[in-house]
């Protein structure tokens, strides 16, 4: 599979380029876009970069009914010197490969996918935008096309690679969020697909999330689907604790997914020499180690915002607030070391960037 060759068709009008100080999240995409096609009899074939244009699908295909599809989310970044940074893509490749799995989607071959979006990258060079902490988001992602309403795993897919420029996820600094702590739906249970980056998952949130919103909250704490009892997420992010001296962060168990920026802050923690675990937390737990002054910091990790400063928490009726609701110490200190190494302006030491 890896020898195969790109077919590359070049758009021949190119779109306005937006403005970077009014980008906004996922709204804009660039000129070209990859795709490739997967059939029983060919396998992963057909790879090309072509205009960024709709794709025709039968409306009985899979994907609309049963929702077998996959996707992943990165960012490209332009350095100062004018070099483009991918961090740790070779880790969202081998997420979109488990999620295949769990999906029952046949594998990619992850260093053909990592080849096949450098070349769209090149290809849509231009489109990087330049402001601070703006990004080229990136949307790899896979549908099932196959026309049958069987319950079963289709044998056709689609894997697509879109660009997006995307602004700042901060426009006006980092700043602490408020958070709803979910006490009757649920995201994920072990043995489902939480662990898994598909398409359903998001959609299960959507209730959530609208009623957090409506309550004033930013996002939603999710806890586990059986007891209802410990911490699992953050939104579409993974969460961290400084209780004490101890940064603490609920341990994969099956419903979580593994974010790259949850892997990234332990290794960094951990090159710092800061304590920290991987266990399960209940609430319960967060709300007493507030009452007794040891809970210092809280905050999300993930690719859009990298870290998001938490600073009040919401539980049936009693909310607790964090650090006076400033962005804590830890946070902005993770903060700034991953967006420094990630746009190139500071020594990389773990080789994080490609
Ligand atoms: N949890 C969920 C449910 C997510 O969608 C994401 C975003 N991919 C994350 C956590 C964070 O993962 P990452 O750090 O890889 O962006």
């Amino acid at each position: 599979m890896s020898e195969q060759t790109i077919t590359v068709t070049l758009a021949t009008e190119k779109k306005p380029k937006p403005d970077p100080s009014k980008l906004e999240f996922g709204k804009v995409f660039t000129d070209h876009m990859f795709m490739m096609d997967y059939t029983v009899e060919n396998g992963w074939h057909n790879a090309q970069i072509l205009p960024y244009q709709p794709i025709t699908l039968d409306p009985a295909s899979v994907i609309f009914h049963y929702g077998q599809a996959v996707f992943e989310g990165m960012k490209a970044y332009l350095t100062a010197e004018d070099k483009v940074l991918l961090f740790r893509p070779e880790k969202n490749m081998e997420r979109l490969n488990k999620s295949n799995d769990r999906l029952c989607i046949p594998e990619i071959d992850e260093e053909f996918a990592l080849d096949a979006l450098k070349q769209l990258i090149n290809v849509d060079r231009e489109w990087i935008p330049t402001g601070e902490g703006t990004s080229l988001y990136i949307r790899p992602f896979v549908i099932s096309t196959q026309p049958f309403l069987g319950v079963a795993a289709s044998i056709s897919y689609k894997f697509m690679i879109l660009l997006s420029p995307v602004g700042s996820y901060y426009k006006e600094g980092v700043k602490p969020v408020k958070i709803f702590v979910e006490n009757e739906y649920v995201r994920a249970v072990a043995g489902g697909t939480g662990s898994a980056k598909t398409a359903g998952n998001y959609a299960s949130s959507l209730k959530a999330q609208q009623i957090a919103t409506q309550k004033g909250y930013s996002q939603v704490l999710w806890l586990d689907g059986v007891e209802k009892k410990y911490i699992e997420e953050v939104g579409a992010m993974n969460v961290f604790f400084k209780i004490g001296d101890e940064v603490v962060t609920p341990v994969l168990n099956g419903s979580i997914l593994e974010g790259v920026t949850r892997r990234s802050v332990l290794d960094l923690l951990k090159h710092w020499n800061v304590p920290v675990v991987e266990r399960k937390i209940s609430v319960e737990e967060i709300f007493e180690a507030s009452k007794n002054g040891e809970l210092k910091e809280a905050f999300g990790t993930g690719t859009a915002a990298v870290i998001s400063p938490i600073g009040e928490f919401l539980w049936n009726e009693t909310s607790i607030t964090l650090n006076n609701g400033e962005t804590g110490e830890l946070a902005k200190k993770i903060y700034d070391t991953l967006t420094n190494i990630q746009n190139g302006r500071e020594e990389d030491p773990f080789g994080w960037t490609v």
